[in-house]
């Protein structure tokens, strides 16, 4: 779910980012008395069979850590092209994010570097029923991203010529408001227009990640749940051992794919990531229908569930300040500035408190023989934003009456994982022989998790990528790179 700003509804992510910057450096303070951050024993994923501990190998090709839609993907991928892959999850599959999320598969409106990866995403999303015989819950749907004005319908236009440029099988097109009303009756009175991809859809958040891991064992990939990584052994400088809870393992090579844990992981190794992590929330409701497929745009979000429910999305999200937001800071400079132009136009809000103090008491260095924060916090996630959700459902009322009706079913949180400029890094770490990142997709992680998983397998089997991994690297954070924010 891209976090937009919801008057000139362009992906606000870096404007978010920046909020943390701007209330930071104001010394901004808006402390509620309950944590943001909180320790979930309620998974929303489907439980699905994994391993048993006792049969964890001594050796893998390549150990990756975390079992969520990018770990998932890139052991699936490792897996193909030979190497024998171990997931260690300390939680249980797809527990955090990749099952809190929106369910949105679309490449509609993304930034032009991730489209290859989301164009590749949906091709292996929509063809996992065939692969693994048994459907992950993936459809072609056709999503909307609204125009509330003339002028936002000319950005997507504008976007319309980059995309096809940038990844040739889209298929958006640009509906004005009258093509929008036909296909959307009531919408095209709230809105100018939309871009509209029909190859777009969604997954079921509470089943996909978990059914493709699934699928990823039966074709030989080893998952263990509650199964925490504490740090690595080395040979030299190069990685020899993952160490876990449970034990050793040999292997030469390392996936990191640990969601809003990877630059707490990457800390102890003495290793920056600049990572900033955004609570966010949703729900979902019965008795009533909204649009077809998913929308977003202006205050209005909806998503048509496969059970007949509809899930939303918010309008406000939440940069819970830790010790580490200080850290970062610096590495979010650029889009301070962008914020400095339009402050007012920031959907968040920054809470400095009981998360700063936990984050305080956090140990920030461990031995590989201590129990960890991991082995602690099995499932993280955030208390719901109730404000959020306000606003569109006044606007959806607006356009669908019958929402009047809508009975809330569930309300949910989770923790989206931000860089400075919005997109992940998948790359290997210099400074660590055999440690390779697969992290940082904020709010588009669950749509383009498989083709992420898919370049950073490629990339780790040293085959020839096929996409090109450029705008990806873990160095741009750090040689003086100018962004793309
Ligand atoms: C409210 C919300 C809405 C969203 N909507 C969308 C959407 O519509 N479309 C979209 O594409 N994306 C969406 N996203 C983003 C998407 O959910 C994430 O980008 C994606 O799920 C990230 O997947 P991941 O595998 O990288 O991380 P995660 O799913 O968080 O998985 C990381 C896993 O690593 C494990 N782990 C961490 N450290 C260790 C360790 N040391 N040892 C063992 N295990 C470890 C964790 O327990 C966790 O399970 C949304 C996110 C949120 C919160």
């Amino acid at each position: 779910m891209a976090i937009r700003n919801s008057k000139t509804n362009t992906n606000a992510l870096p404007k978010v980012l920046a909020g943390a910057g701007a209330g930071l450096a104001a010394g901004f303070l808006l402390a509620g008395r309950n944590p943001w951050y909180t320790q979930s024993d309620t998974s929303r994923a489907i439980r699905v069979e994994t391993d048993p501990i006792s049969e964890i190998p001594e050796e893998a090709d390549v150990v990756v850590i975390g079992g969520g839609i990018s770990g998932i993907s890139t052991a699936l991928y490792l897996n193909e092209f030979g190497l024998k892959t171990v997931v260690f999850e300390k939680g249980s599959v797809a527990n955090e994010a990749s099952s809190r999320n929106f369910g949105w598969v679309y490449s509609n409106a993304l930034a032009q570097e991730l489209l290859p990866m989301a164009e590749q995403a949906k091709e292996h999303w929509f063809g996992f029923a065939d692969r693994f015989g048994f459907d992950v819950t993936a459809r072609r749907t056709g999503n909307f991203t609204l125009a509330p004005t003339e002028k936002e319908l000319d950005q997507h236009r504008e976007w319309l010529v980059m995309a096809q440029k940038a990844a040739p099988t889209i298929d958006a097109q640009v509906l004005n408001q009258a093509e929008l009303e036909e296909k959307v009756p009531g919408v095209g009175k709230m809105f100018a227009g939309a871009l509209y991809q029909p190859s777009d859809g969604m997954a079921e958040p509470s089943h996909a990640v978990p059914l493709i891991a699934k699928g990823a064992r039966q074709e030989g990939v080893k998952i263990f749940e509650r199964t925490a990584v504490r740090g690595f052994e080395y040979s030299g400088k190069a990685i020899s051992k993952v160490v876990t809870e449970h034990g050793s393992i040999r292997t030469k090579k390392v996936v990191l794919a640990g969601g809003s844990w990877t630059s707490y992981f990457l800390n102890n190794l003495g290793i920056n990531l600049p990572q900033q992590n955004i609570a966010s929330s949703l729900l979902r409701f019965s008795g009533a229908k909204a649009g077809p497929g998913a929308a977003m745009g202006g205050d209005i979000f909806w998503r048509d569930e496969l059970p007949g429910t509809v899930s939303i999305g918010t309008l406000q999200h939440i940069i819970p300040v830790e010790i580490n937001s200080f850290k970062v800071l610096p590495a979010f400079a650029g889009s301070l500035k962008e914020l400095l132009k339009d402050p007012l136009n920031v959907p968040l809000r920054i809470s400095i408190g009981p998360d700063f103090i936990n984050s305080l008491k956090r140990k920030r260095r461990w031995k590989n023989d201590e129990v960890t924060e991991f082995e602690r916090v099995r499932m993280l996630t955030s208390r719901h934003i109730p404000a959020g959700h306000k606003k569109v459902f006044k606007a959806l009322e607006e356009v669908f009456p019958d929402t009047k009706n809508a009975k809330v079913i569930e309300r949910w949180g989770g923790s989206m994982d931000a860089l400075p400029d919005s997109l992940p890094v998948l790359d290997q770490v210099d400074q660590v022989p055999g440690l390779y990142v697969n992290s940082g997709y904020a709010g588009e992680g669950f749509s383009v998790g498989p083709g992420g998983g898919h370049l950073m397998a490629e990339i780790v089997a040293g085959r020839e990528p096929s996409i090109d991994p450029t705008p990806f690297r873990f160095s741009r954070f750090h040689d003086g790179s100018q962004l793309s924010i």
